[in-house]
C-alpha cells in the first residue's frame, strides 16, 4: 500500500487544470456584464482618427523611401476611400440627429426687451431687480411680444 499516499500528488495537476478549466467556464459571456451599445458616431470617429493615423503612418513610410510609389498611391486611394465613406456615414448620422439650433445670424434681429413682472417697466438688459420698482427680475429674459 505504499503508491497510495502518493495519489494526491498524482491527481494535484489535474485537479488544479481542472479547477482553472472550471474559472475559465464558469466566464461565460453571459455572465459578463454587458457592455452599452457602442455609439455609431463615436464608433465612427475612432474609424476616422484610425483612418487619419495610417495616412500620417503612410506619409511618413512613403518619405522614408519605404514604399513604392505604386504601393503609396493603392494604399493611399484605399485608405482616402474608407474615409470618405466614414465622413459621409458620419453626416448621415448627425443629419438624423436633432436639428442643430439656428444659427443667431439668421433669425431676425428683434430688439430683446426685459420687463419687470411686476410693473411692467421695459429695459434693454437683463437686470437683477427692476429699476422703476425694484422688484426682482427673476427669470430676466421676459420678452416683449
Ligand atoms: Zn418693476
Amino acid at each position: 500500500m505504499q503508491a497510495v499516499p502518493e495519489l494526491p500528488l498524482m491527481i494535484a495537476p489535474f485537479v488544479v487544470i481542472a479547477g482553472v478549466m472550471m474559472l475559465i467556464l464558469r466566464v461565460r459571456p453571459s455572465d459578463v456584464p454587458a457592455p452599452p451599445p457602442p455609439d455609431p458616431a463615436a464608433h465612427l470617429e475612432e474609424r476616422k482618427q484610425v483612418i487619419y493615423e495610417n495616412l500620417r503612418d503612410l506619409n511618413f513610410e512613403f518619405r522614408l523611401g519605404k514604399l513604392s510609389d505604386a504601393d503609396y498611391e493603392k494604399t493611399k486611394t484605399g485608405l482616402q476611400n474608407e474615409l470618405a465613406q466614414v465622413l459621409a456615414e458620419i453626416d448621415r448620422l448627425a443629419g438624423a440627429a436633432p436639428p442643430k439650433p439656428e444659427p443667431e445670424a439668421a433669425k431676425p434681429a428683434a430688439p430683446q426687451t426685459w420687463a419687470c413682472p411686476k410693473c411692467g417697466a421695459q429695459f434693454d438688459k437683463a437686470m437683477k431687480f427692476c429699476g422703476e420698482c425694484g422688484a426682482p427680475m427673476t427669470a430676466g429674459k421676459e420678452e416683449t411680444r
